[in-house]
């Protein structure tokens, strides 16, 4: 049984029962005027842990990759000249011990660095005899051993207090969002780990701004302890990631001002989790079903192309007789998976034969 030996996360001034405890901040420090100016806004909303990238991984060479070093004499002011705790990502020793010198406050290990066990590995003996928070991002891919696996990593180097942040995961396919949520995987985080502190990114499992608050709201529901919302003075001009900021003022009055927050009960099993999973697993299942109708529309289109019929009636009997093997394996009844095939196939050939009739 893997085990983590946890202690609060108790930053003065900071209430952990009062949801959702905030972190919020631009994507990436640009210039002191833009940090400066974000961090006064965010404080005088009541606003108490400012987060920035300073080091900044991005998928391709080319993009802002973060002001470096430089950044950090900006945190510095911010937490002098506002009050605020400030809260970065680390992605190597290095990292970590120039955020330490600067006096950052809580550490993020980033959703990349939590899917390379060497790194986090090398930012845990980096942190050894440190006392500091960090919080601990999803890996982009959705494995929960994985993302169990870095937190033992730090908690094994002597650091207690520890939290996760989700930010989804990253898909292939064609999406709503940004980073898929996959409630289901922080679910059993927090069965496994009731303790452990949950911070919610909505920033980035949406990737747009129209999806802040009701994914904030989910959070809220799923119990989630926090939110991390990326906020900038001038999102349409960010460096990166402009599509999901909000400006402070939005951010506070349009997302966190309008939350329910509803009571936390003890069990996950609660109706408002089970009736989530169930949403979640439908958005999943229209996706999948979605995919499999443009694949039957390659078909289609291969079929006008070398004069072969829509209806292949050996190949449908196969389907049927295949998938009736696969649903009783799942225990579905046999009606059901007849008649979901058949409504699943009629629509395939629909479409197909628009195609056919050259629409
Ligand atoms: C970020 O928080 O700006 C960030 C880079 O997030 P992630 O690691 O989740 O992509
Ligand atoms: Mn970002």
């Amino acid at each position: 049984m893997d085990n983590l030996e946890l202690e609060p996360i108790t930053l003065e001034g900071v209430d952990n029962n009062k949801r959702p405890v905030l972190i919020a901040g631009p994507c990436s420090a640009e210039t002191e005027e833009q940090v400066m100016n974000t961090a006064t806004q965010l404080a005088a909303k009541g606003v108490k842990i400012f987060r920035a990238g300073i080091w900044k991984p991005r998928t391709k060479p080319g993009s802002f990759e973060g002001i470096g070093t430089e950044g950090l004499k900006w945190m510095r002011r911010v937490k002098r000249e506002t009050g605020m705790y400030t809260a970065t990502e680390v992605a190597t020793p290095q990292h970590v011990y120039e955020a330490l010198k600067y006096g950052i406050d809580v550490l993020w290990i980033g959703a990349r660095t939590t899917a390379n066990p060497f790194a986090v590995q090398d930012i845990a003996d980096a942190l050894r005899g440190v006392d500091i928070p960090v919080l601990v991002k999803n890996p982009v891919n959705p494995d929960l051993d994985l993302w169990i696996g870095a937190l033992l990593r730090i908690n094994q180097a002597g650091l207690k207090r520890i939290g996760i942040i989700h930010r989804g995961f990253s898909t292939f396919d064609k999406k709503i969002y940004r980073n898929m949520p996959q409630w289901q995987i922080p679910i059993e985080l927090k069965r496994r780990f009731p303790n452990l502190p949950m911070i919610c990114d909505p920033s980035h499992i949406g990737g747009r701004r129209d999806l802040i608050f009701p994914l904030s709201q989910q959070a809220m529901d799923l119990q989630f302890d926090g939110l991390i919302i990326e906020s900038h003075c001038n999102p349409d001009d960010a460096w990166s990631d402009a599509s999901q900021q909000l400006t402070p003022d939005n951010l506070i009055d349009n997302v966190i001002n309008r939350l329910v927050i509803r009571k936390a009960v003890q069990s996950t099993e609660n109706l408002e989790d089970l009736r989530h999973q169930i949403d979640e697993l439908d958005e999943q299942l229209f996706e999948i079903v979605a995919k499999r109708m443009r694949i039957s529309k390659e078909i289609g289109i291969y079929k006008k192309e070398h004069a072969i019929t829509v209806l292949q009636s050996k190949r449908y009997q196969d389907i049927i007789d295949d998938r009736a093997k696969i649903a009783a394996q799942l225990g579905l009844s046999s009606n059901f998976a007849k008649a979901f095939v058949e409504a699943i196939h009629e629509e395939s050939v629909r479409l197909q034969m628009e195609i056919m009739n050259g629409n």
